[in-house]
């Protein structure tokens, strides 16, 4: 936990969300700034910075974090027509808040690949 990190105050309950998905490992909440009908950020717990700073340790953690996403995705009820799953990292992949988060992105046809 990082003290003025703003997932891990969501992660303490310091700061309000609206959680989705928890358990002792991994949280998923509504992003405040949706771009889609579901958008959803599914968030270790530990103070990970980014994918640039994920340890071999950090494995088993990332295959939950599919494992949740998945389990949301279905939950929403999008896990048949479709989601997009995004992870910026660093400065040029645009990354805003600097604890590891994926975007599920749903409910409507996600139209700007740029890739
Ligand atoms: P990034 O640009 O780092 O990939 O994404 C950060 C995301 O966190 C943004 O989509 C932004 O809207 C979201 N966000 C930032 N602050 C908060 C917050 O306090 N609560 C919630 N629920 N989402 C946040
Ligand atoms: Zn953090």
């Amino acid at each position: 936990m990082e003290d003025n990190c703003i997932f891990c105050k969501i992660i303490k309950k310091e700061i309000p969300s609206a959680i989705v998905y928890e358990d002792d490992k991994v949280i998923a909440f509504k992003d405040i700034n949706p771009v889609a009908p579901i958008h959803i950020l599914v968030v270790p717990k530990k103070h990970i910075k980014s994918i640039a700073e994920l340890k071999s340790e950090d494995e088993a953690l990332i295959g939950k974090i599919f494992t949740v996403i998945n389990k949301v995705a279905e939950e929403q009820g999008v896990k048949e027509k479709g989601f997009r799953v995004i992870a910026n990292c660093g400065e040029d992949g645009g990354q805003e808040v600097p604890h590891l988060h994926f975007h599920l992105l749903a409910g409507r046809k996600l139209g700007e690949k740029i890739i």
